[in-house]
């Protein structure tokens, strides 16, 4: 097992799923903080360009972490992620639409293209949750996905700050079990 103690450790992050479920605003309200900003554009593989961000955060007991957080930059729309993207990630944060169905019906193929040889961890996100009215996914299906693909689930909304941090902590908690 890895010593903790006042180490600082990086893990990249990707944050995955359909276009216009606020993978972006999700990255922008986590970062938009002391410990955060926006990281620049990268080139991971041949044919993405990807924008970035990073954090550090506390990562109990004693130490801390610096999560790279990477986003698609309205890749996703044409799938051309490439596979050594996806190989690059301790954490994937996959993301979908709590008021487009469609979106959640897409989460088992973004886990399957994501989930190569090498497993990273993952959280699955319900966003959007401030519009209640508009829900089209109970949070009892969505729970009952993440166990099936062996993930938590945690329902977050960038426009009213909730559950943001969760869902980030929690992804690096799992990062963490898994080294
Ligand atoms: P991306 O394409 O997945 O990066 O999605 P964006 O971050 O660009 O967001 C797509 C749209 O969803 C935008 O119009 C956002 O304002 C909206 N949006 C993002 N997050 C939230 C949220 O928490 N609540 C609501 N109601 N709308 C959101």
């Amino acid at each position: 097992a890895r010593q903790w103690g006042h180490e600082r450790l990086l893990f990249r992050v990707i944050v995955l799923g359909d276009a216009a479920v606020g993978k972006s605003s999700l990255l922008r309200c986590f970062t938009d903080r002391p410990g955060g900003g926006p990281g620049g554009t990268a080139m991971p593989g041949p044919t993405v360009g990807v924008e970035f961000y990073s954090r550090t955060i506390l990562m109990p007991p004693t130490g801390k972490a610096k999560l790279q957080l990477w986003d698609t930059a309205g890749q996703e729309r044409f799938r051309s992620i490439t596979k050594s993207f996806y190989r690059s990630a301790a954490g994937v944060l996959l993301v979908f639409d709590l008021t487009n169905r469609a979106s959640f019906e897409h989460v088992p193929e973004w886990y399957h293209e994501a989930a190569g040889d090498r497993l990273p961890a993952f959280v699955l996100v319900g966003h959007k949750c401030d519009l209640v009215d508009e829900r089209a996914v109970s949070a009892e299906e969505a729970g009952h996905l993440a166990a099936t693909l062996g993930m938590a689930f945690v329902e977050t909304s960038a426009h009213s700050n909730l559950n943001v941090e969760l869902a980030f902590q929690t992804l690096a908690g799992g990062i963490q079990q898994a080294l």
